[in-house]
C-alpha cells in the first residue's frame, strides 16, 4: 500500500479512498472514477468575492471532487470550466 495523501491511497495499480477503501481509479487515472460537480465559484466560500466575470471571458466554475461512496471530497479548483480537470494526473513514485 503506498500512501498519497490524507484521503488516497494505492494499492498496486489501484487507486481508492483512505476512508472507505472504494476504488477511484488507477495510477494514470486516479480519480476517473470520483463524482464531480460544478457549481458557481461563490459557493467556494465568503473569499470568493468577486464576479469571475469581472477577469475573465470564460465560464469560470468551482470543480469539487468527492468519492462517490463515503462523499469526501478529494479536489476542489476553481477553473474555466472548458478546461481538464486535473483527474488525468498520473503518479508515479521516486526510483
Ligand atoms: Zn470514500
Amino acid at each position: 500500500m503506498t500512501f498519497i495523501d490524507d484521503n488516497l491511497e494505492a494499492v498496486g495499480e489501484t487507486v481508492a479512498c483512505r476512508h472507505c477503501a472504494t476504488p477511484l481509479g488507477s495510477r494514470t487515472e486516479p480519480l476517473q472514477l470520483a463524482r464531480v460537480t460544478e457549481v458557481d465559484p461563490a459557493l467556494a466560500g465568503p473569499g470568493v468575492r468577486a464576479e469571475a466575470s469581472n477577469f475573465a471571458s470564460r465560464t469560470i466554475v468551482l470543480r469539487r471532487t468527492f468519492c462517490p461512496k463515503c462523499l469526501t471530497q478529494l479536489k476542489a479548483e476553481i477553473v474555466p470550466a472548458d478546461e481538464p480537470t486535473l483527474r488525468s494526473s498520473v503518479l508515479s513514485e521516486s526510483p
